[in-house]
């Protein structure tokens, strides 16, 4: 027994201890505590993440609230000089970045090297540059004078973040907040803290000013909660569960803090027996299982039209059960482990319930155990269940996780029914060669993003969002800026 606990003490202090970022220092939190950080490919623990609570964002509000005159007073050129250098430096540090995020959430280094990073870098490029072509609006009224409406930087901001694409998420809306003149408290996900730490190494490299960034590490029920309360914080950028943008916004509302609520999603992937057959099934395997699932965007409902629905399911099905479901360095993995140990019991009894209701397990639906120094890694087969009503728990809660079901349909109206039948408004992805349909499909989908005969492909001047229990609000682009800033209208009389 002492024999044991000599050895957890001593892999305790041998593992990397992550730092708050505060007022330009890295520095341990208030409590001195930590709790561990895992890596799930492996089922172990690798790092230490500090255990903060409402005393360390006090000390991280206020040094933004001593930041927020000089950063906001800046010319829009010297901050957007400063994200520049934050860019280049993440493109200069690619592969530590890269196997970071991958050890920290499972997904193959592949993917972290293709998306993740490259899009952390495109995120502070983006709105380095877009403050400076944001314009203030004007409008004349004839014989009376003009309105022109000022956009300032709201203050002190929050941003909180999930595990998905931690770094891709976080940057998502760090550079908007930084790029408008605000300062900033920022908590990544407890679960994928790592890209987060590295940010703040980098931001101390290129010299961002004191204050103007601050990261603080720690569970959402302590952290994220303790930035809901603080009445200093002007704004709330959030992207999450819906029940934790439930929590968010009744605490937040009725202070009137400004709400931006990117939420979860069960998106349709709708396909037409007129598609372009193999586009579609290759586009499918990403929408079904990138990231292991893990993506807001993923099409988790799989709706075929009558005409095609047996052809799809035996080369779907054939394609799926051959996936390569390996360790996240192995460059041949295209699904790695899933985030955490809770997630993927999760998504398993999710299985359980699909079978429940009726469905049937075409392909998939268990764990994988890998060899070797992996044996304890959290991995599943990439699964797909047929058989289940459009209306069932399965087909209508977020799974987030390597599980599509396919449900065939007669019609576009039968179809548009099951597509807008859950709580969700995300996104939903169309494969169709007529031209009218998509367009009239596209009309009549609830949900904030449409892609027809594609999916994830991403201009970040467009903006981003869901409706119903998605989220309210949009990033991206101007939508982001607008949402950073406050805008006061000026009316000057002709007379
Ligand atoms: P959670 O809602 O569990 O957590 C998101 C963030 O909120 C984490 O940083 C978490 O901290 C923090 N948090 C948890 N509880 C509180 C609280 N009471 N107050 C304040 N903050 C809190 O989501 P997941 O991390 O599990 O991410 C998966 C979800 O995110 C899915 O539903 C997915 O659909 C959604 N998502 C939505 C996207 C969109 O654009 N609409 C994009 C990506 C994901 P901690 O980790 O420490 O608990």
């Amino acid at each position: 027994m002492l024999i044991l606990l000599t050895i957890q003490v001593f892999y305790a202090e041998s593992m990397k201890k992550l730092h708050n970022y505060i007022n330009g220092e890295l520095i341990p939190p208030v409590s001195g505590d930590y709790f561990d950080n895992y890596d799930p490919s492996r089922g172990i623990p690798y790092s230490l993440i500090p255990d903060s609570d409402k005393r360390d964002i006090d000390l991280a509000v206020e040094a933004a609230k001593n930041a927020f005159p000089e950063w906001s007073n800046l010319s829009k050129e010297a901050r957007s000089e400063f994200m520049l250098k934050i860019s280049n430096r993440i493109q200069e540090r690619m592969d530590e970045f890269v196997k970071a995020e991958s050890l920290d959430n499972g997904k193959p280094e592949k993917l972290a090297a293709h998306v993740d990073i490259p899009r952390a870098v495109s995120n502070f490029k983006f709105f380095a540059t877009a403050i400076l072509h944001f314009a203030s609006e004007s409008h004349y009224m004839e014989g009376l004078g003009v309105n022109y409406t000022l956009r300032k930087p709201i203050g002190v901001v929050g941003c909180i973040s999930p595990w998905n694409l931690p770094l891709y998420l976080f940057s998502w809306k760090i550079a908007p907040a930084l790029a408008a003149g605000n300062t900033v408290v920022a908590k990544p996900s407890e679960i994928t803290p790592m890209t987060a730490y590295l940010l703040s190494e980098v931001c101390k490299e290129v010299g961002l000013p004191n204050g103007v960034l601050n990261i603080v590490h720690g569970m959402g029920a302590k952290v994220g909660d303790a930035i809901s309360h603080d009445v200093n914080i002007k704004a709330i950028s959030f992207t999450g569960g819906t029940q934790t943008g439930k929590i968010i916004a009744s605490i937040a509302a009725p202070m009137f803090k400004k709400l931006s609520l990117e939420l979860g999603g069960k998106n349709p992937n709708i396909i037409f027996d007129d598609c372009d057959f193999d586009k579609m099934l290759s586009t499918t395997m990403r929408s079904s299982f990138a990231n292991q699932g893990q993506i807001c965007l993923c099409g988790s409902r799989i709706f075929i039209q009558e005409g095609i629905f047996e052809k799809f399911k035996k080369a779907f099905v054939e394609k799926v059960s051959k996936s390569i479901v390996s360790n996240p360095t192995d460059p041949n993995a295209q699904l790695g482990a899933v985030v955490s140990k809770p997630h993927m019991e999760k998504i398993l009894s999710y299985v359980e319930l699909a079978k429940e209701e009726g469905g049937t397990v075409l392909t998939g639906g268990e764990r994988v155990i890998l060899d070797g120094e992996y044996k304890e890694g959290y991995y599943i087969r990439p699964t797909v269940i047929e058989g289940l009503e459009y209306n069932c728990r399965t087909n209508q809660e977020e799974i987030f996780g390597p599980v599509v079901t396919i449900t065939p349909f007669k019609d576009e109206e039968e179809v548009m029914m099951m597509a807008n039948s859950t709580q969700y408004g995300l996104s939903a992805t169309v494969w169709t060669n007529n031209l009218n349909r998509a367009h009239r499909v596209a009309d009549q989908l609830n949900c904030g993003i449409v892609w027809i005969n594609s999916w994830l492909v991403r201009d970040l001047r467009t903006p981003f969002g869901g409706t119903k229990a998605s989220g309210v609000g949009r990033e991206g682009g101007f939508e982001a800026l607008r949402f950073f800033t406050e805008a006061k209208n000026v009316f000057i009389s002709n007379e």
